[in-house]
């Protein structure tokens, strides 16, 4: 993939090449800096990322119409917000703008997130992929009656329209993976199966080493593990808690695979399936800090909407 690796710091001073946002000019399209505003950088530091994601700009700046119409903002309101905010990173030709509507926004529809104190990067990721992707259901599912409304009327169908609806979005298409678990009776040899999806992937990082990599923690994540005393697993045929060896496998893994990890590890730089294409790093301690991203920027299809 071609691009450049652009430090997008949080517009907070020396390292920001600082325009005000009343005065474009010409960048690269998606290198924009997004100004910092009491602790925001949290928020600043996965937008970026999520602004870097190729497939997902594509896709909401591609579409015939808009994905969120005025009428459907009031419903999908972060949805809509974000779609402004990527025409402005991607199109408006901008060094730098400030995310305050996508703040205030997010803020009303997650209290815990509408105060200046610094919040966890990875919580909010989840948060704002999950509200998007209803947003997106939402689209969906007003489109489907839209259509299917009109097929009706062609048929000469009077019947209510059953209240179908789409589960998948772009957002579920992209992230989301799927994993699945076999449990073992240590007692009994009794197996139970069972599935689910994920967005994000927490890694351990193994102890023994000062140094290790990506594939070091996603070793140590599936290896298989015995759980043992409070940690024993009730089966179905004992009727008991017993000894359980756990085995996870990862069924689908999803186009776009997030990683949450405690400190650095190296990335590989071959034979890999997946490429490192945007990271959010946090300095600092649990109760203070400070975000940045580092996001590559290449080239997308997306087109100016009208
Ligand atoms: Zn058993």
């Amino acid at each position: 993939m071609d691009g450049t690796l652009t430090d997008t710091f949080s517009g907070l001073g020396v390292d920001v090449h600082f325009v005000p946002t009343s005065c474009p000019v010409k960048e690269p399209a998606g290198v924009c800096g997004l100004d910092n505003s009491g602790n925001s950088c949290y928020l600043n530091a996965v937008l970026q990322c999520l602004c870097s994601t190729v497939p997902l700009v594509e896709y909401l700046l591609n579409q015939d119409t808009q994905v969120f119409d005025p009428s459907c903002r009031s419903k999908c309101r972060l949805g809509g917000v974000f779609v402004q905010l990527l025409k402005k990173m991607w199109m408006g030709g901008y060094s730098s703008c400030a995310p305050v509507e996508a703040r205030s926004v997010l803020g009303s529809i997650l209290p815990q997130f509408n105060n200046y104190s610094q919040q966890d990067a990875q919580e909010l990721l989840l948060f704002l992929l999950n509200v998007l992707h209803d947003d997106l259901k939402k689209v969906t599912r007003r489109q489907m009656r839209s259509s299917t409304l009109q097929q009706r009327r062609k048929q000469g169908d009077k019947r209510s329209i059953a209240a179908a609806a789409w589960e998948t979005t772009a957002v579920s298409q992209l992230f989301e993976g799927q994993m699945s678990f076999m449990t073992l009776c240590m007692h009994c040899d009794h197996q139970a199966h069972s599935s689910q999806t994920f967005t994000v992937l927490s890694l351990p990082i193994p102890t023994d080493t000062s140094k290790c990599t990506i594939e070091d923690c996603l070793s140590l994540f599936f290896q298989q593990t015995i759980l043992t005393g409070g940690e024993q697993m009730l089966c179905s045929v004992c009727g008991l808690r017993r000894e359980t060896t756990v085995f996870t496998c990862l069924d689908n893994p999803p186009e776009i695979l997030t990683l949450h990890l405690k400190r650095w590890v190296e990335i590989p730089e071959q034979n890999s399936s997946y490429s490192l294409y945007a990271v959010v790093n946090h300095t600092g301690n649990l109760n203070m800090g400070h975000y940045t991203a580092l996001c590559q920027i290449t080239e997308t299809q997306a087109q100016p909407l009208i």
